[in-house]
């Protein structure tokens, strides 16, 4: 599991992506608006998180649900 997570004031974002599940279609790179996700030896990987709108794209359109965006979690650092 490739985890990466933001802080946004007192919430955190994260992006999670099931690594194992991915096939390298590269189609969340090209559904995100924001040039979030890259592609990295076929298996894609959250490149600026700080970029990230949590507009869903991502999660919504790739085939294999890889990806899991959580817009509000508990920052405990
Ligand atoms: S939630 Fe939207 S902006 Fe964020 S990585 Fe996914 S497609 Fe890109
Ligand atoms: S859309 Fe899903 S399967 Fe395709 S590259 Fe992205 S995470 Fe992997």
């Amino acid at each position: 599991m490739n985890k990466a997570a933001a802080k946004k004031g007192k919430k955190i974002k994260e992006i999670a992506i099931r690594e194992a599940w991915c096939k390298g279609c590269a189609i969340c790179v090209e559904v995100c608006p924001k040039q979030v996700l890259v592609m990295d030896h076929l298996v894609a990987k959250v490149a600026n998180l700080e970029a990230c709108i949590v507009c869903g794209r991502c999660e919504l359109f790739c085939p294999d649900f890889c990806i899991e965006v959580i817009p509000d979690v508990q920052d405990n650092s």
